[in-house]
């Protein structure tokens, strides 16, 4: 299928690894040049050069801490700059800590906010002028099952992801007639170094090994594996097309079964 999106600008947030970076490579793949950012500039270069070396697009890597409010506008004016307009968003960004609900402190609770919700507003802020005057454009929120169903020792982002939800859902009434589509990806568990950090943590705290633990975990999922970055990428890049014209304000698990809910 030709997704009809080669040439387009992008801009991944948190692309440097995991699912970020394989949404910034299922995109270099149709032909999209894009801007990534991740904090670390080391692992910033080293996925844009890999991604130049082995597809036709340019990378445009910035350094951005996506809690910060300048960087994010630095982020967006730099992409424009370099390539004059932006035409898809990926909202991808680090997840908050895992843990028990009443241990995280206010300032636990207002980072969680600015990573996962305040990022995303701010990212849908700067762009959103650029794609009406553009009249098209697709944002794509990377979120979580979590949005969908709360998950066991995650409460920072069991109550923080639907909000990302509700903003996805209320932009994209409004910018709908504007050509801008605005989804919600929300991805189970998918084996990425986040979730190898997830399983340590969980195993030390109930005495047992890694192993025994990403059993137990993957013995959940009603397709008994976890997925891939590029599992998740794959629906990311559909609803990013020219493909996915007809599909907005939609909220979308890859998640293998995970979640028991009917919608
Ligand atoms: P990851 O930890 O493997 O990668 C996160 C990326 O975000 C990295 O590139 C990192 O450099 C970047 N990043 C982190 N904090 C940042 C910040 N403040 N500013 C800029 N960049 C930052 O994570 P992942 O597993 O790929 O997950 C991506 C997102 O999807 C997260 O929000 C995560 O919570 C969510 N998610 C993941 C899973 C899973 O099972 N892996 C499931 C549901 C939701």
């Amino acid at each position: 299928m030709n997704l009809g999106i080669a040439g387009k600008t992008a801009i991944v947030s948190a692309a440097s690894r995991g699912i970020g970076k394989a949404v910034a490579i299922g995109l270099a793949k149709e032909g999209v040049n894009m801007a990534i950012c991740a904090r670390n500039e080391a692992g910033l270069l080293e996925t844009a050069h890999e991604i130049e070396s082995s597809y036709s697009v340019k990378i445009l890597p910035i350094v951005a801490d996506l809690v910060k409010a300048n960087d994010v506008k630095f982020l967006v004016q730099e992409t424009v700059d370099r390539f004059g307009w932006v035409d898809i968003l990926v909202t991808n960004s680090g997840g908050p800590p895992t843990g028990p609900s009443l241990s995280f402190s206010d300032q636990d609770w207002e980072y969680a906010m600015m990573l996962n919700l305040l990022s995303t507003v701010r990212l849908c802020r700067e762009v959103i002028p650029i794609m009406k005057g553009q009249n098209w454009g697709r944002i794509v929120n990377m979120v979580s099952v979590a949005a969908k169903q709360p998950l066991e020792g995650m409460i920072l982002s069991n109550s923080i992801r639907p909000a990302v939800i509700g903003l996805a859902k209320t932009l994209s009434q409004e910018v709908a007639a504007d050509n801008i589509t605005i989804n919600s990806i929300c991805p189970g568990w998918i084996l990425t170094d986040r979730l190898v950090s997830i399983v340590k943590k969980k195993a030390e705290s109930h005495n047992k090994s890694y192993e025994n633990t990403l059993a137990d975990l993957t013995s959940g999922i009603p397709i008994k594996r976890c997925g891939t970055p590029e599992e998740v990428a794959n629906l990311a890049i559909f609803l990013a097309s020219e493909k996915a014209s007809y599909i907005t304000g939609a909220t979308i698990q890859v998640d293998g079964g995970l979640t028991k809910g009917l919608l």
